[in-house]
């Protein structure tokens, strides 16, 4: 006997995604570990879509105990899963997976509830009864389309520049009735409650030709993208002096959170790690 303590070996975590190089969530869990006192570790793993399945096979194998996905592979992903949450199946897209005791995978997609938890808790915006508009058919727009349904907002507009795919979306939807699919210059020009920017445009760094009329002094404009200064889409809501103008970070740090109590069972608080990241913004 040395008398010497050996400290338990952290549980492997991470994000699967190509590229990930850019990505904060080690940041982010990180922060939620320190916080919560969980011993875990969080680390980024590149896989090109050729290689996703036997290297998801082997990280589970070698003792990870659960994985976010992001992009390209969030689709793809739906296929590891043993069962699905009833919103990562309605997203048709995965962006956690958590393994379970009898060694096969949950998959579950944070990606609405995050949103839906920027939007209520920190940014105070009310959900029930608002007039939506959706830019963008894309993974990010389909996860969100059905929490935001939930919310009980009055209508959704899903509008793309392929607006053939916003058609697909909304037919995926049984909720017919509050939701309506167009290609952006078929928006109705009236003013929105809510426009929530889902496109990629604002990492292309441009924005999207929309019809006049979209914003009102009581609109509140989200742009899913985040980084650093204004977006075009930000910068193009703020000139028509939207009430709310917000980039995605909330919403990145919200869905890390939900993953995290998924995955260990503890509710990280949001607000110290929304504080820290906010002299990235
Ligand atoms: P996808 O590649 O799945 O979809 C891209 C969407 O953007 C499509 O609707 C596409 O339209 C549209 N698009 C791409 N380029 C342009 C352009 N130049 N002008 C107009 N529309 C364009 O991406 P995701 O849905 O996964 O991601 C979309 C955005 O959401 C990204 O900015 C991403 O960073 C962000 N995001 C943020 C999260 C967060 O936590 N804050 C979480 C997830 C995503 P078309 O169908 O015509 O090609």
């Amino acid at each position: 006997m040395t008398g010497e303590t050996y400290a338990a070996a952290p549980d492997p975590y991470g994000l699967i995604g190509h590229p990930v190089d850019h990505s904060w969530s080690p940041f982010i869990h990180g922060m939620f570990a320190q916080q919560t006192g969980q011993n875990m570790v969080y680390r980024l793993y590149d896989i090109e879509p050729a290689s996703l399945e036997k290297q998801v096979v082997e990280l589970f194998a070698s003792g990870v105990r659960g994985l976010n996905v992001t992009v390209p592979h969030k689709e793809a992903a739906v296929a590891f899963a043993r069962e699905l949450t009833p919103r990562a199946g309605r997203a048709g897209a995965v962006n956690t997976l958590i393994l379970r005791d009898d060694g096969t995978l949950l998959g579950d997609n944070t990606d609405g509830a995050g949103l839906v938890n920027d939007l209520r808790q920190n940014q105070q915006v009310v959900l029930r009864d608002a007039r939506v508009l959706v830019l963008g058919a894309g993974g990010a727009a389909r996860g969100v389309i059905a929490p935001l349904l939930d919310q009980l907002v009055r209508e959704i507009t899903v509008a793309n520049r392929t607006g053939a795919r916003a058609q697909a979306l909304c037919a995926e939807f049984h909720d017919k009735a509050r939701l309506t699919a167009c290609g952006f210059d078929a928006i109705p020009g009236r003013a929105y409650d809510l426009i929530i920017n889902a496109t990629a445009a604002s990492l292309h760094g441009v924005m999207p030709v929309l019809p006049n009329g979209l914003i009102s002094t009581y609109s509140v404009c989200y742009d899913m993208a985040y980084g650093r200064g204004m977006t075009p889409f930000t910068e193009w809501a703020t000139l028509q002096r939207a009430r709310l103008v917000c980039k995605g970070w909330g919403m990145l740090i919200e869905q890390a959170a939900v993953a995290f109590q998924l995955w260990r069972g503890v509710r990280p608080d949001t607000w110290p790690v929304l504080r820290a990241l906010a002299q990235y913004q």
